[in-house]
């Protein structure tokens, strides 16, 4: 088998590049979730990418490159923050938010004066981009609003023929989408909890994140009360309050299924479990493919029971509250009190 290396790419990853160039869009796997990625010099490329998704054109997208250095080409300012955190996490599911250069495409930022950009880790992504050499533009793999693709059967699910390439790397390690942060304040504020969590970031930081400098007050752009959700209608629970859930929506008829990792004993037999692992980076590998899994099985009711919001737990217990149509509601963990939280899918 050939190795996919920045020399020499396999066909499959120079066949992608050939059609990035041409102004295609190629779906490709990153540990977080599948990207629809286009050409992000080339605004026509871009505007394909929301015409498949069914996306408003004013969200922003990120902008994936091989390696922190390129973050140059891309942004006018380079705080010491952000090569801080580069050199942290990247290759790895966190997106910075940085003042762009003025020559990045309208279409990619949604016209906002900032760029958001990442690293990818997964091997296939890593191969794309440094063949590539420039930055691809991409957001999920699936249809605006629905659940984030998590392998490539799911991108093929959403999009069909409208991907012109689909790279298979197989599952996501992740699951879930990267962790945003903007740094083009002048100070690091989370936009969208992810893999890297609240506690990572600080200690990668040596330091509690201020509270001073970090208040939004407003919705991070692109954000939505309703996404990642599945057709079925979510319904939040705690483990106490599951089962009595469960019950009352089958009296009514409904097709219940109940995602947690353990159902509590006595469960009716009709309840669909939709079953997660233990851990909390077991749940968020798997958290979409259960939420297809709802809509597969004709479910109309999917009760979910919340993960405690720290850690990881608070991505997880975020994208399950927009699943539920709740939006963006997640606490501060507890141990930074000095982090606030914004908005942000
Ligand atoms: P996704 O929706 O997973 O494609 O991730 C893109 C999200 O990143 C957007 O919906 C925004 O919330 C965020 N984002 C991207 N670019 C920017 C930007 N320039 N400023 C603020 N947030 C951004
Ligand atoms: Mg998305």
């Amino acid at each position: 088998m050939p190795r996919a290396t920045a020399a020499s790419p396999t066909p499959e990853v120079a066949d992608a590049v050939r059609c990035l160039r041409a102004g295609g869009l190629v779906a490709f796997p990153t540990e977080t979730v599948y990207g629809l990625g286009a050409n992000a010099r080339d605004p026509r490329a871009v505007a394909r990418i929301f015409a498949a998704k069914g996306r408003p054109a004013d969200h922003p997208l990120i902008v994936h490159v091989a390696e922190a250095a390129q973050i140059r080409d891309w942004a006018a300012e380079v705080p010491a923050l952000a090569w801080q955190l580069a050199e942290a996490f990247w290759p790895g599911p966190l997106t910075l938010i940085l003042r762009r250069r003025p020559e990045v495409p309208d279409a990619v930022t949604g016209g906002l004066d900032t760029v958001a950009l990442r690293v990818p880790a997964h091997p296939l992504a890593q191969a794309l981009l440094s063949a590539f050499g420039d930055g691809v533009a991409a957001p999920s793999a699936n249809r605006y609003g629905r659940v984030s693709p998590t392998c490539a059967a799911h991108v093929h699910e959403e999009l069909g023929t409208a991907v012109d390439r689909l790279l298979d790397g197989g599952p996501c390690a992740v699951g879930i989408e990267s962790t945003i942060v903007d740094l083009s304040q002048g100070s690091l504020r989370l936009l969208r909890p992810g893999a890297v969590t609240a506690a990572q970031l600080a200690d990668a930081l040596g330091q509690p994140l201020d509270a001073s400098t970090s208040a939004p007050a407003t919705r991070a752009p692109g954000s939505d009360a309703s996404h990642y959700a599945p057709a079925a209608r979510v319904l939040l629970a705690s483990t106490d309050t599951a089962e009595a859930l469960v019950r009352q929506r089958l009296a009514q008829g409904e097709r219940v299924g109940l995602l947690a990792s353990a159902a509590p004993p006595g469960l009716p037999e009709t309840v669909h479990c939709l079953t997660l692992p233990e851990s909390d980076d077991g749940q968020a590998r798997e958290l979409y493919a259960r939420l297809r899994e709802a809509d597969h099985r004709d479910l109309t009711t999917v009760v979910a029971v919340l993960p405690p919001a720290t850690g990881l737990g608070l991505a997880l217990a975020d994208r399950l509250r927009r699943a539920a149509g709740l939006g963006q509601s997640f606490d501060a963990p507890p141990d930074s009190s000095a982090l606030e939280l914004s908005d942000g899918p």
